[in-house]
C-alpha cells in the first residue's frame, strides 16, 4: 500500500473549491484547500505537498505572487504549480505565469480529464522522487550498520590488546563485553557474558559503594568512576580505577552502551594508604609518652589497612620476649589466636619469626607462607591443623631499634584478605618500626630527664653544698647551697677547672683514693678563703663513673662556737685560778705555825681573803648571768627607777676601792632627770660594769667622767676614760660574749669578757641600747640609752 500524497488547491472562492475537489476526488489522493495565498503558504509549512493548482486570480497576495514566494523557500522550490485562470490566454498573462515557476497553465472552464490527468501525472512524479528517496535513506543506514559493525570489531581489537581491562554495557548497565585482560585478571572462563560476573569479583567491602554508584549514574548518564578491589586469578585483591562513560547516537538521544575500563591502581592506593597509616600512626606515637599504650594503639591501627594481624613483641631486660600487643578487626580470633599462644608458646630460641628478628635485628619477609612452613613450625598434628585453620598466607616482621639495641619487633601477618606483601610493604613496615623506636627513645629519654630534673631539684632545695666534678676536675654542678655557703655563685665556677676557679676550695677537697668507687670518703673541717671571709667546710666526695660528687656543710659558725668554748674554758679557769690562788696562799699562811703573825698582817691576809671570795664569786654570778640571759630564763622587773640616785650611789660606791691614780667625776645635771623604765638592780649591775671597765682599762690613770642627761624620750648616761681605748674595728665585737681585746692592747689586764654582753642583753631587754665612741684624743665613750618612763607605765607600777 503506497501513501497517500498531498495536494494543495488554492482558490478564493470556495465553489471553485469544491469543483476542484469533486474532479481530483477519484485520484484517492488527499486534498489540501486553502483559500487565498496567505493560507497555502501556511499549508506548506505544515505538510509535504506533490503538486499545487493555484489561482491566479486572488485578492490580496494574487497567483503569482503566492508562486514567487513558494518559489524562494528551497524545501517548496521544486513542487510543481498548475495555474487555474478565467481569463483570457493573452501572450504577456501567459508568460507571467510560467515566469513565476509555473508548469502549466489551465483555462476555466477546463476540462476535468485533462486537469485530473495532468495532475496525475504529477503526483506520480512526486511518488517517485519519495521512493527514490527513501531507498537513498535505507542504503545509506545498511552502510552505517557495516561500518559500525567494523569499528565495533576494530575496538574489540585494540580492547583486547589493551593491558588494562575494557568492558562494554548495554543502558541497562549490564556488561556486554570484557576484554581478553579481564578474564586474565580474574581467571575466570571466558564466553558470552552474562551482564553480573563483575560482582562476584570485586570485594566485599567496596560492593556496596560501586552498587550505589552504578545505580545513580545510570539514571543520570554522567560518568562512572569508582576505586575498588578486584578479585585476581590468586585470589588477592588489588585496587583498580572503574571508569564508564556512556555512549549516545547524537548528543541529547538516550544512552546506546557504555565504555568502562579498570585501572590497576595497587601500588599508588597502598602507597597512599600506608603514607596516610604513617601520617596516623605518628600521631598516635607522638601524642603519649606511654609508648607501651602507644605500640598497643598502632597495631590497633594497623588492622585491616596494612595487614589483617599485627602484633607487637617486647624485649625484657631478662631477655625473655613479653607480648604487648595482638591485633584482628576480629575480636573472637584474637581470643583463639592468643589461646593458641598460651597453649603452644614461642620458643625463645626459634630460628624463625620474632626471636629471630630480635636477635637478629635484622627484618624478615615471607611474601607467600607455604604449608611446608607450617609444618616446620608446628609442633604436633593438632597445633597444625590450628594454625591452619588461621589462613596465614603473607608474613613479615621487623625490629625496634633503639641507639643500636633491639627492643622488640612488630609483626605483621596478611590471611583472609588474600595481601600478598611485598618490599614495599616492607619498606612502610619499617618506617613505622624507625618511628616507633623513636618514640620508644623519646619516651626514655623524657623520663630520664625528668628523673634528672627531680634530681636537680633535690640537689638544689638541699641545705649542703653539692658540687660536681667530672673526670677533668671541670665544674659541672653547683647547687644553691654552694653558692649560699661560699658566696661564689654558680657562673664564677661552673664549666671550669676548680683548681683556677678557686684554688683554696680546690686544695681542700679531700683526696678520693684510686678504685674507691661509690664509697664516700668522710669529711674533715677544713678553712677555705672565700671571697667575704675565712670560711670552715667540712667536705665529702664520692667518686662514680662521670667524675666526683662532693657535698660540704659550712662549720664555721660551729667552729666559732668552739673557739669561743676554748677561750672560755682558758679565760674562765685563768681569771678564777688568780683569786684562788690569792685565797690558798692567804689561807696557807694564816695556818702556819712556824711564823708569828701580827694581828695587822691577819687582818690584812683575811682581807685579801674575803676580797678575792668576792671576786669570785662575781665571776661566777656573771657567768651564771650570762647563762640565764642565753637560755632565756632571766626574769626582767621593770618599774620606775630614779637614775640619777642610782648612779650616784654606784659612784659613791666605786671610790671606796678607787686606784689612787684614778680620778672618779660626777657631772651633776643641771635640770630635772625624769624617771626611767628599768630593772632596778640590773641597771645598777650595767652602771657598776662600765664604771669598772673604765677604772680597769685605765692602767696609766686618768679622769673618769660621768654625765647624765636627758634624751628624746630617754636619758643618756655616759663614761668616759682616758685610758687604753677601743679599736674602731672592735668597737662592735666587745659586745660578743666572751670577747676581749688582744692581751697586747690590754696589757694582761684581766676579765671573763662577760661584762659587756651583759649589759648589752639586759639593756635590750628594757628597750635601751649601748655603744662605744672614742673619746676626745685618748680613751673612749661608752654611752648608754634608758628609755623615759612613762604615764602608763607609772600607774602600772
Ligand atoms: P672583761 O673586761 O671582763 O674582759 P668586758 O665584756 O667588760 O670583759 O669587756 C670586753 C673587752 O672590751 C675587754 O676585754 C676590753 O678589751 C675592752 N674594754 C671594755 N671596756 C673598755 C674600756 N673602758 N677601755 C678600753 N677597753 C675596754
Amino acid at each position: 500500500m503506497t501513501d497517500r500524497v498531498n495536494i494543495l488547491l488554492v482558490d478564493d472562492h470556495e465553489e471553485n473549491l469544491v469543483a476542484l475537489g469533486a474532479i481530483l476526488e477519484p485520484l484517492g489522493e488527499t486534498l489540501v484547500l486553502a483559500h487565498s495565498g496567505e493560507e497555502a503558504l501556511r499549508c506548506l509549512l505544515a505538510q509535504e505537498v506533490a503538486v499545487i493548482l493555484l489561482d491566479a486570480q486572488m485578492p490580496g497576495l494574487d497567483g503569482f505572487e503566492t508562486a514567487a514566494l513558494i518559489k524562494q523557500r528551497a524545501k517548496t522550490r521544486t513542487i510543481p504549480i498548475i495555474f487555474l485562470t478565467a481569463i483570457s490566454k493573452e501572450e504577456e498573462h501567459v508568460f507571467r505565469g510560467y515566469s513565476a515557476g509555473a508548469v502549466d497553465y489551465l483555462l476555466k472552464p477546463f476540462d476535468p480529464n485533462v486537469l485530473r490527468t495532468k495532475v496525475a501525472v504529477f503526483v506520480d512524479l512526486h511518488r517517485k522522487n519519495l521512493e527514490l528517496r527513501r531507498q537513498a535513506e535505507l542504503s545509506r543506514e545498511s552502510e552505517l550498520t557495516s561500518a559500525r559493525r567494523e569499528s565495533e570489531q576494530r575496538y574489540r581489537a585494540l580492547a583486547d590488546a589493551m593491558p588494562k581491562i575494557v568492558w562494554t554495557a548495554g543502558p541497562d548497565g549490564k556488561a556486554t563485553y570484557y576484554n581478553r585482560r579481564w578474564y586474565e585478571y580474574t581467571g575466570l572462563s571466558p564466553g558470552p557474558p552474562t551482564g553480573d560476573e563483575w560482582i562476584s569479583v570485586v570485594h566485599p567491602d567496596d560492593l556496596q559503594r560501586t552498587l550505589d554508584i552504578r545505580r545513580e549514574t545510570l539514571s543520570t548518564g554522567e560518568i562512572f568512576e569508582v576505586e575498588y578491589r578486584f578479585r585476581s586469578a590468586d585470589g588477592s585483591y588489588r585496587w583498580h580505577l572503574g571508569r564508564a562513560v556512556p555512549l549516545r547516537h547524537d548528543d541529547t538521544g538516550p544512552i546506546d552502551f557504555w565504555v568502562g575500563t579498570a585501572t590497576d591502581i595497587d601500588a599508588q592506593k597502598r602507597t597512599q594508604q600506608s603514607q596516610e597509616f604513617l601520617l596516623r600512626t605518628g600521631a598516635v606515637l607522638a601524642e603519649s609518652l606511654d609508648y607501651r599504650r602507644a605500640l598497643q594503639s598502632v597495631a590497633r591501627l594497623a588492622v585491616p589497612e596494612i595487614a589483617d594481624w599485627c602484633s607487637v613483641d617486647l624485649l625484657e631486660e631478662d631477655g625473655s620476649i613479653h607480648p604487648l600487643a595482638l591485633t584482628h578487626a576480629d575480636p573472637a580470633k584474637v581470643t583463639f589466636a592468643t589461646e593458641l599462644a598460651e597453649r603452644y608458646p614461642p620458643d625463645p630460641a626459634a630460628d624463625t619469626g620474632v626471636p629471630r628478628v630480635i636477635r637478629n635485628g635484622e627484618a624478615e619477609i615471607v611474601p607467600d607462607i607455604t604449608d611446608e612452613m607450617l609444618e616446620a613450625v608446628a609442633v604436633d598434628e593438632l597445633h597444625l591443623g590450628l594454625i591452619r585453620e588461621l589462613g596465614l598466607r603473607s608474613y613479615m616482621c621487623v625490629p625496634l631499634v633503639v641507639r643500636e639495641d633491639v627492643v622488640g619487633a612488630i609483626s605483621f601477618v596478611a590471611a583472609e584478605s588474600g595481601r600478598r606483601f611485598d618490599n614495599a610493604d616492607l619498606r612502610v613496615a619499617e618506617e613505622l618500626a624507625r618511628r616507633a623506636a623513636t618514640a620508644i627513645d623519646n619516651a626514655r629519654l623524657y623520663r630520664q630527664a625528668e628523673e634528672r630534673a627531680q634530681a636537680a631539684g633535690v640537689l638544689a632545695a638541699i641545705g649542703d653544698g653539692v658540687v660536681l666534678l667530672d673526670e677533668e676536675r671541670v665544674v659541672r654542678l653547683w647547687n644553691k647551697a654552694a653558692t649560699a655557703i661560699t658566696g661564689i655563685p654558680g657562673e664564677a665556677v661552673l664549666g671550669k677547672r676548680i683548681s683556677e676557679a678557686w684554688t683554696s676550695f680546690a686544695e681542700a677537697l679531700p683526696r678520693i683514693p684510686v678504685g674507691s668507687y661509690g664509697a664516700p670518703v668522710p669529711a674533715d673541717s677544713i678553712p677555705v678563703d672565700a671571697p667575704a671571709r675565712e670560711i670552715w667546710l667540712s667536705i665529702s666526695g664520692v667518686e662514680f663513673e662521670a667524675g666526683t660528687v662532693y657535698a660540704f656543710r659550712d662549720l664555721t659558725e660551729e667552729r666559732a662556737l668552739e673557739q669561743m668554748r676554748q677561750d672560755l674554758v682558758a679565760t674562765v679557769s685563768h681569771e678564777l685560778r688568780t683569786p684562788l690562788a690569792a685565797i690558798y696562799g692567804s689561807a696557807l699562811t694564816l695556818r702556819r705555825t712556824d711564823l708569828e703573825l701580827d694581828e695587822t698582817i691577819r687582818d690584812k691576809l683575811l682581807d685579801v681573803i674575803s676580797e678575792e671570795s668576792s671576786r669570785l664569786a662575781d665571776i661566777v654570778n656573771d657567768l651564771l648571768l650570762a647563762s640565764q640571759l642565753d637560755a632565756g630564763t632571766l626574769q626582767v622587773k621593770i618599774e620606775r627607777c630614779d637614775v640619777r640616785e642610782l648612779v650616784e650611789s654606784a659612784v659613791e660606791s666605786a671610790r671606796t676601792y678607787l686606784p689612787e691614780h684614778v680620778k672618779l667625776e660626777f657631772e651633776k645635771p643641771g635640770g630635772e632627770i625624769p624617771p626611767v623604765a628599768a630593772d632596778e638592780g640590773q641597771l645598777r649591775q650595767v652602771v657598776a660594769n662600765l664604771i669598772d671597765n673604765a677604772v680597769k682599762y685605765s692602767p696609766e690613770g686618768g679622769d673618769v667622767q660621768i654625765k647624765l642627761e636627758p634624751a628624746s624620750r630617754c636619758v643618756r648616761f655616759s663614761i668616759a676614760d682616758r685610758g687604753l681605748g677601743v679599736p674602731a674595728s672592735e668597737q662592735a665585737r666587745i659586745f660578743e660574749k666572751f670577747y676581749r681585746l688582744d692581751p697586747a692592747m690590754t696589757r694582761g689586764i684581766g676579765g671573763t669578757g662577760l661584762g659587756l654582753y651583759i649589759c648589752r642583753e639586759l639593756l635590750r631587754r628594757i628597750d635601751g641600747r649601748i655603744w662605744v665612741e672614742p673619746n676626745d684624743g685618748r680613751g673612749s665613750v661608752f654611752h648608754v640609752e634608758v628609755p623615759v618612763a612613762t604615764e602608763r607605765k607609772r600607774t602600772a607600777a
